[in-house]
């Protein structure tokens, strides 16, 4: 058996993780909490019941649109109401440990968060958007042959605050948070939209990754519109009704194969959900509409999933959804199994897909010099681990 069977075949998890929403001690983070979480934090240190909702709007707009993190700073809050909050509360966001630019301008973060886990986020300019690709998770469970997230094993989900806390942070780090005084809505949005595209199953961590969307969406939260958030799942098709009811973002879904057998080993998901399963599934997503289309990401494998007839069987499964496919060359990774596609296979492809009428982008890697491309979140946090393993070990020899 070939490692790379050994990995398709290994048994799909799902680790149900409890983590603390508060630290055992001390304050607890105002970050993450949805608006009713809010108001029962404020009402248990005796805000007026009849205050409480006003309170809550008043401090979201502090934290997410105005990027304050010190409760003295409100100002529309009674001195007094100040002390108290700030006695009990704290306004946190991930630890950045590292940041790296690209040549192209992509920026990578290694944030630490508690436990001293650490998880990557990385912001992708264009010349019409910024894209900020989130993790869900630290590791992922699931074991897609050609990810290297998928090698790394799950080690927890992460809370609502972690993951909007890597949108803060990443504005911190941009420079967008509006000059006191200054309407939010005047300022340019540097970081225009989200993809939940970093480490992780978003899907396995829902009601997290729920929770720190509406925040993100929400006019007085982050405020970016629901349609500039894009959810990536590699399948789990129970829960992407859920996601159109509940969230309502752009759905993404990780097709990569156009046959059962090769896609059990490239999305091993696929042997729980089937692709017939998951088409099935995605005819009756409840937004579904030509303006509302699925993106179908299909990572370029060579000789594995990138002939003319898997071109021509990927139309046809996917005739009558509202779609369109984004061919994504493989970003390989030190010990990758595989082999990006030739250019001209790929365009080839493309070709077919665009002719039977579906767009079909070839997406550009980005921030490969930092390996900071899709599917290599992994190397870098443990290449810098083996870095700092080994300056620890000359140091002490
Ligand atoms: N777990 C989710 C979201 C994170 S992965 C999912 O699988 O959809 C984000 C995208 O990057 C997915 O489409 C994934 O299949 C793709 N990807 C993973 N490794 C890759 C690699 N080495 N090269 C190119 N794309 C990759
Ligand atoms: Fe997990 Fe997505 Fe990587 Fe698969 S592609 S291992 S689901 S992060």
């Amino acid at each position: 058996m070939s490692a790379q069977d050994q990995q398709a075949s290994a048994p799909i998890t799902q680790d149900v993780l409890t983590i603390p929403r508060k630290a055992v001690d001390g304050p607890r983070n105002l970050v993450g909490l949805t608006r009713d979480q809010l108001r029962e934090a404020l009402l248990s240190v005796g805000t007026p019941e009849k205050q409480a909702n006003m309170r809550v709007g008043q401090i979201w707009q502090w934290v997410y649109q105005k990027g304050v993190r010190d409760f003295d700073l409100m100002t529309n809050l009674a001195k007094g109401y100040r002390a108290q909050l700030s006695e009990n509360f704290v306004i946190e966001v991930p630890e950045v440990v590292s940041r790296q630019v690209s040549d192209d301008g992509t920026r990578k973060y290694l944030m630490r968060i508690a436990g001293g886990h650490e998880v990557e986020t990385v912001y992708i300019p264009e010349s019409d958007r910024g894209t900020l690709c989130v993790s869900s998770q630290v590791g992922c469970t699931l074991t897609c042959s050609f990810c290297h997230t998928g090698t790394q094993k799950l080690v927890r989900n992460l809370t609502a605050g972690e993951i909007a806390g890597q949108v803060m942070v990443a504005r911190d780090d941009l420079g967008e948070w509006p000059e006191p005084g200054a309407n939010p809505a005047d300022v340019p949005r540097l970081l225009s939209n989200v993809v939940l595209m970093g480490m992780g199953e978003p899907l396995y961590n829902f009601d997290a990754v729920r929770d720190a969307m509406k925040i993100t969406m929400d006019p007085e939260g982050i405020s970016l519109s629901r349609r500039r958030i894009t959810l990536s799942t590699s399948g789990v098709v129970p829960e992407i009704a859920r996601t159109a009811e509940e969230i309502g973002c752009l759905l993404a879904i990780s097709f990569h194969a156009t046959t059962d057998d090769v896609r059990d080993k490239l999305v091993p998901i696929n042997k729980k959900w089937n692709i017939e399963t998951l088409l099935a599934t995605l005819r009756e997503y409840p937004r579904l509409s030509n303006s509302e289309r699925i993106t179908f990401e299909y990572v370029m494998l060579k000789d594995v999933n990138d002939s003319d007839e898997d071109a021509r069987r990927l139309v046809k499964l996917i005739a009558g959804i509202p779609a369109k496919i984004n061919l994504i060359p493989f970003n390989e990774w030190p010990g990758a199994p595989y082999q990006r596609s030739d250019k001209d296979r790929i365009e080839a492809f493309s070709n077919i897909v665009y002719n039977a009428g579906y767009a079909s982008p070839i997406r550009t890697p980005r921030g490969e010099d930092i390996m900071a491309a899709c599917g290599q979140l992994k190397s870098a946090t443990e290449r810098a681990r083996k870095s700092r393993a080994q300056i620890a070990a000359e140091a002490g020899q």
